[in-house]
């Protein structure tokens, strides 16, 4: 990545809070990258890298994985020449130690944080969103058992894939400890991004479509 123009968009919000539709449909319409540290742990779990083999327990306790790991990873991704469009960070940071880090690398890159945008919530209602939700195993397009049915039961409507899978840590016991790793360890993060005057609240208890309207705004007004 080269310029201080190039967007960087940090998503911030406790799981089920939508990050990761947003940051794929940011991805379609915007031409940015999605860099999910989630997506990429679990395909070093799936891979059997060292890493993964350090994370796997640990994701499946619903913690955090070490900043180290994390930070090894996600700074591997972030050297592939496509981030050059432009980034959106998933669910990283996660931590003070990973804010830091952020900052760093962006500094050496010569890029800065475009927006943190907060995608505010309530608790109660993310267990029930992540505890039922799944996605096509193909293309990666999200559903709900409650909320949102593929128009043909098992078929995925965006690609026809009929593989659908569901994360081993979308479970309502190990939701609960990830939203106390995210008020324990995360939240205090957008405290961090107000003081250096990039933070943005979004209203994510809205319809996703409503949700990626203000996104828009929020992009169109502070990125190019
Ligand atoms: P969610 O936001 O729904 O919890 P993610 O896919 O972002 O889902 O993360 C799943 C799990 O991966 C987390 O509970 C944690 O164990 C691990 N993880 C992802 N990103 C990070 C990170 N930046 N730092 C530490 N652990 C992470
Ligand atoms: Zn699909």
């Amino acid at each position: 990545m080269t310029s201080a123009e190039t967007p960087v968009l940090i998503l911030l919000g406790p799981p089920g809070a939508g990050k990761g539709t947003q940051a794929r449909m940011l991805e379609e319409e915007q031409g940015l990258v999605q860099l999910s540290t989630g997506d990429m742990l679990r395909a070093a779990v799936a891979q059997g890298t060292p890493a993964g083999l350090a994370a796997k327990a640990v994701m499946e306790a619903g913690a955090l994985v070490s900043d180290e790991i994390v930070l090894a990873i996600l700074q591997e991704r972030m050297a592939q020449p496509d981030c050059a469009r432009g980034i959106i960070l998933d669910g990283f940071p996660r931590t003070d130690g990973q804010a830091a880090a952020l900052e760093q690398l962006l500094a050496d890159q010569g890029l800065r944080i475009t927006a943190a945008v907060s995608l505010e919530v309530d608790d109660e209602a993310m267990v029930g969103r992540v505890s039922g939700r799944y996605s096509c195993a193909k293309c990666g397009e999200g559903y709900h058992d409650s909320f949102r049915q593929p128009a043909h039961a098992g078929t995925c409507d965006k690609c026809g894939a009929s593989e659908m899978k569901r994360r081993a840590d979308d479970n309502a016991t190990t939701v609960r400890e990830r939203l106390k790793a995210y008020h324990a360890q995360t939240a205090p993060l957008i405290a961090f991004y107000e003081a250096k005057g990039v933070l943005q609240r979004i209203d994510a208890m809205a319809a996703i479509d409503e949700v990626r309207s203000a996104l828009g705004r929020v992009i169109g007004r502070v990125a190019v």
